[in-house]
């Protein structure tokens, strides 16, 4: 639930609009950021098998770490603590600690049965992703309250922070509602690198955006 994920972390700033958007996007987004990582060790696995789901090609055969709710808790209490013990800011890291736990329950909404509780199971799943009307009403719901909640609490210092975010917001979109009709990726190799650079540009870019904007 990609889009998904975004919208939490930009709904975020309405609760504290201290950390950077880039930090709550990080955590948001922390389970896949993670997941990308151990699939180039291979300690996490996925396959491409094309029409597994409406939304996407791929089985999630083996994700434990980066997507139990046990491995949220964990991620989510080492980040949130991490920035506690940084800023002493209770709000913002309990913010966060919910953005990493969000991620799960978002998983669990859209992908098959598929998202473990602990490392071995029992796993969870509703399945949204089998339709695509259904995934881009929710999900495209979701984007737009974030997208308006982020504009709403924040303004522009200028072009950069007015025309950075719509970029980002067009670019995601994009790819977003264009994804599931284009062709699988031809081999896992090109879907790790597609995944890592997709995460870490989601992440930085809303960091480099964010700063050309301020509270309202
Ligand atoms: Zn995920």
């Amino acid at each position: 639930m990609v889009v998904g994920h975004v919208a939490t972390a930009l709904a975020a700033k309405k609760i504290d609009h201290r950390p950077s958007l880039g930090i709550y996007m990080f955590a948001a987004c922390f389970a896949d950021i993670l997941f990308s990582i151990l699939l180039i060790g291979g300690f996490e696995t996925a396959e491409i098998v094309p029409g597994h789901t409406a939304m996407v090609p791929f089985v999630l055969s083996n994700y434990p770490y980066s997507h139990s709710l046990l491995g949220a808790g964990i991620a989510g209490i080492l980040l949130g603590g991490a920035y506690w013990f940084w800023r002493r800011r209770l709000r913002s890291a309990i913010t966060i600690v919910a953005l990493v736990l969000g991620h799960w329950v978002l998983d669990v909404v859209s992908h098959s049965p598929d998202v473990p509780v602990g490392l071995s199971g029992p796993y969870l799943g509703l399945g949204l992703w089998n339709s695509i009307a259904a995934t881009f009403a929710v999900e495209g719901l979701l984007f737009a309250i974030g997208i308006f909640i982020y504009a709403r609490v924040t303004k522009p210092k200028g072009r950069i922070g007015r025309w950075a975010f719509v970029g980002y917001i067009g670019l995601l979109s994009f790819a977003y509602f264009a994804g599931p009709f284009g062709d699988p990726p031809p081999s896992i190799t090109v879907l790790i690198i597609a995944n890592n650079v997709a995460c870490w540009v989601t992440v930085l870019w809303a960091a480099a955006f964010d700063r050309y904007r301020e509270p309202v």
